[in-house]
């Protein structure tokens, strides 16, 4: 008989029905009545089902007694009513039987309650836990919604390449990819046209240069992909390798670009509150108890917009408790992105008009010459989600642009030439998607919102 998730069968009503379960041991509880408890999950839910298992079955004692958390079983038994509290349905056993047993002085699992650190050293079993099989549901959930906004609205799903020639997407710091035999280089003399692609090659920090190349084609699109970056940064937000979500759009301005990623936030958090409820349950009761209702705040209440020459002065008049400094032309550092969005807004905000200097080449400058139209959005507990601007439509702007910032335009000679060939007004921006999972799940820590994180000196898995 083929197998029922655990997810569907907590649900159903056809109670006298046979059915088959496969899952791993959650616990085992023996009562003196001569039957046991075993909770099974299958991570379909995060709530597992109950199987009575009584002493008549013939492997009652010789396996049944034996089963310990983490191994894993088939069962065939009957769909009954449950007199328990706490589910509405259990399996009363025909048939028990162990797949894979799991040693229970050797399981790490063994115990409840490890710490996140920890689990993130058993990487390879921390999905059975109900904290990572929960972040993946979301996670899952939160991509498909992220597909589904887009589709409705007509995005075409751009694949930008992982592997980029240009050096230059103006980012962070890039890693290399390269097939040369490291030890045999001496130093200083590396000849990449002996490499693989005969110059050299690196990952990629963003797919947002080869997403306005399709923009300029077909309208709306969006990537959503693996960027790298091998910045040193050991924070609670950063990766060195995570997932970003980057539409581009013709025909956009700044304002329109804004008015979508508001849209696209409240629309996948008012998905992953509908679909994903049980998760963000146990979220809220275990990590953030204010988690549900930020997520709903935020998806009912408009975003706080306004220039990063307000935020300066708003942050400016804040007198202690910042470890950098506030002042026009400096970076706002994600200390004072959360002060805006939890002390001051109670709320997201747009941060808009940044000073040209602290933003890389491509964006479009400002009438006023000293700005250019970049937006940031900045979510409570997080800080930057999202990172975007309307691009540089004119030539000769964007080519001096390059050239102020010492880059070499022949390394830009195909993006220069979108708008030497049919520019049009166009925008785009970044969203982190590790960081709306850190936002969606209230884990303080970034690695904890990605399967198998990748960050400076940590790749164990
Ligand atoms: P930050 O200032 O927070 O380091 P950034 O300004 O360098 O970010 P962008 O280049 O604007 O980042 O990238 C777009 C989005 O990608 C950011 O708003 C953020 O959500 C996410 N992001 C950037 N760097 C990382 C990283 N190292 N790990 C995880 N997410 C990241
Ligand atoms: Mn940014």
């Amino acid at each position: 008989m083929r197998r029922k998730k655990i997810a569907e069968l907590l649900e159903s009503t056809d109670l006298g029905s046979e059915v088959t379960v496969m899952g791993w041991v959650r616990t085992r509880r023996d009562s003196k009545g001569g039957f046991s408890f075993l909770e099974i999950n299958d991570g379909s839910t995060i709530r597992n089902i109950q199987i009575l298992a009584d002493d008549k079955l013939p492997n009652y004692a010789t396996e049944i007694l034996k089963l310990t958390t983490g191994c894993s079983v088939i069962v065939k038994g009957v769909l009954v009513k449950s007199p328990g509290k706490g589910q509405k349905v259990e399996v009363q056993a025909i048939d028990v039987k162990p797949i894979g047993w799991a040693d229970p002085d050797t399981y790490p699992l063994q115990k409840k309650g490890h710490s996140l650190e920890y689990l993130r050293t058993i990487a390879h079993l921390r999905p059975r836990t109900n904290t990572f099989g929960a972040v993946a549901r979301v996670r899952n959930a939160l991509s498909y919604a992220i597909h589904t906004f887009f589709q409705e609205r007509g995005f075409i799903y751009l694949h930008s390449p992982i592997i980029t020639g240009s050096n230059c997407e103006g980012a962070g710091e890039m890693f290399n990819v390269t097939t040369l035999d490291l030890q045999g280089i001496e130093d200083g003399k590396v000849d990449f046209g002996e490499d693989f692609f005969g110059k050299p090659a690196n990952l990629t920090v963003s797919g947002q240069l080869e997403a306005e190349v399709y923009a300029l084609a077909l309208g709306d699109v969006y990537t959503f992909g693996p960027t790298f970056r091998a910045e040193d940064s050991n924070t609670y937000r950063h990766l060195a390798e995570f997932w970003m979500v980057e539409p581009e759009m013709a025909f956009c301005d700044l304002k329109e670009s804004m008015d979508l990623a508001e849209e696209l936030i409240k629309s996948i958090l008012a998905y992953i509150l509908k679909n994903c409820k049980e998760d963000l349950d146990f979220f809220n009761r275990s990590f953030d108890r204010d988690l549900i209702q930020t997520i709903d705040h935020t998806t009912t209440n408009s975003f706080e917009r306004l220039t990063y020459t307000e935020a300066i002065e708003i942050l400016s008049e804040v007198r202690e408790g910042f470890e950098f400094p506030v002042e026009w032309g400096k970076d706002i550092q994600s200390e004072h992105e959360r002060y805006l969005c939890e002390v001051v807004f109670k709320r997201p905000v747009v941060v808009t008009d940044y000073p040209k200097e602290i933003k890389p080449f491509y964006m479009k400058v400002n009438e006023d010459g000293r700005t250019v139209k970049a937006m940031d959005v900045l979510l409570p507990r997080v800080g930057e989600i999202i990172g975007g601007s309307q691009r540089e439509d004119d030539y000769e702007t964007l080519l001096s642009r390059i050239k102020e910032m010492n880059l070499d335009p022949a390394d830009y000679w195909w993006y220069l030439d979108l708008r030497k060939y049919g520019t049009v007004i166009h925008s785009g921006f970044g969203l982190g998607f590790e960081r709306l999972v850190q936002f969606a799940t209230g884990l303080s820590n970034i690695r904890d919102a990605t399967p198998f994180p990748r960050a400076p000196k940590s790749l164990d898995f």
